[in-house]
């Protein structure tokens, strides 16, 4: 049976889907699937990788794991997928990933297609589907020669079936390499919102410019906080100072693939279709009815927002009875 290595990321004690979707795509095409699991929280999420189809997973247990720090990553990460003896890997197009996959796979002289929203194997070997150019195009990567091939895959893109049985078993501890550090991490500082990452959001409401102030994102908080969803934002108001980067959504700030995607009071500039179009429902509220965004809307509400949020988020109320 050939190998696969999955990094797990968690967060809170709980394995993310992104990488839970892809323990589960490594068991539905018969690998033997290896999770590699960081940190010093407690073995939850490395329970949850092995109901979620791991047959084994390699537990780097300790404390200097549980901020991110490229360095340690990086050897603890080489390390298990060394020990795995592994070609193939996989790991989420999250931020660590997109940091720390790159430095692996140049240390590792393997192969890597960075954010791929769709994923087979032919022949023994990933092929993979990629955006380019801002989503005007998509290559196809087939990464056959490679000794190890690597797959950083965007959230939502692979369907996740109910959890089996956590295998405790199968959860293997390992000290982390040493390593002479030239980076130290000093301190986290958290975002505001405790909500889910857009890059994890199955429902998102973002807000542009056509809000016209900062205050007004009230409402969309409202509307979110009705239907579990995460705000996001276009970069106009990021550039406004009106919310926070990690809020921003687009070809410099996050790429989303939420199962809900509202834009509200945004134009559908090209550099934000970048970041969303990959949302399965996408419902476009704006009062210009030749608005871009319509064009890659599933349902568009041409109308003044003031008017319209209020009125849909009562009625996500009623129908939710919140
Ligand atoms: C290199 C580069 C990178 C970029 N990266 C990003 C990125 O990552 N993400 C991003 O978003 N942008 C990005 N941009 C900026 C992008 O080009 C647009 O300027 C930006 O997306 C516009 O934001 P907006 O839609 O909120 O504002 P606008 O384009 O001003 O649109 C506001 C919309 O609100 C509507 N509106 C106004 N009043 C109302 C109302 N009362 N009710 C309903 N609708 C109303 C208007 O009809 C209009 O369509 C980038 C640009 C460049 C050059």
């Amino acid at each position: 049976m050939n190998k696969l290595v999955v990094f797990c990321e968690h967060h809170n004690q709980n394995l993310k889907r992104s990488s839970i979707e892809l323990l589960q795509f490594g068991k539905s095409k018969n690998f033997h699937v290896i999770g590699i699991v960081l940190g010093s929280e407690g073995q939850k999420p490395a329970e949850q990788a092995t109901a979620n189809g791991a047959s084994e997973v390699l537990f780097f247990n300790d404390a200097k794991l549980n901020g991110y720090n490229p360095e340690l990553y990086l050897a603890a990460l080489e390390a298990g997928i060394k020990q795995s003896d592994a070609r193939h890997v996989l790991a989420p197009a999250s931020s660590i990933g997109k940091d720390v996959f790159p430095r692996l796979a140049a240390r590792m002289d393997s192969s890597l297609a960075s954010d791929c929203v769709s994923l087979n194997i032919e022949d023994g070997a990933f092929v993979a589907k990629k955006p380019m150019y801002a989503g005007k195009c998509f290559a196809q990567v087939n990464l056959k020669d490679s000794p190890v091939q690597i797959v950083l895959m965007r959230a939502n893109q692979l369907p996740v079936a109910a959890a089996g049985t956590a295998n405790a078993g199968a959860i293997k501890t390992l000290p982390l390499p040493e390593v002479s550090l030239k980076t130290i991490l000093m301190e986290v500082v958290k975002g505001a919102s405790e909500k889910l990452d857009l890059t994890e959001a199955n429902v998102i409401v973002s807000g542009g410019r056509g809000l016209k102030e900062a205050g007004n994102f009230k409402m969309l908080e409202e509307m979110a906080n009705v239907l579990g969803a995460t705000v996001g934002a276009s970069r106009a108001v990021v550039d406004s100072g009106w919310v926070s980067h990690s809020m921003q959504v687009g070809q410099t700030g996050k790429t989303v693939a939420p199962t809900l995607y509202i834009a509200v009071g945004i134009s559908g500039a090209i550099q934000h279709l970048a970041g969303m179009t990959g949302s399965k429902v996408i419902v476009a509220i704006n009062n210009d009815p030749n608005a871009p965004i319509f064009q890659k809307a599933t349902y568009g509400i041409v109308g003044d927002l003031f008017e319209v949020v209020p009125k849909l988020t009562e009625e996500f109320k009623k129908l939710l009875n919140k």
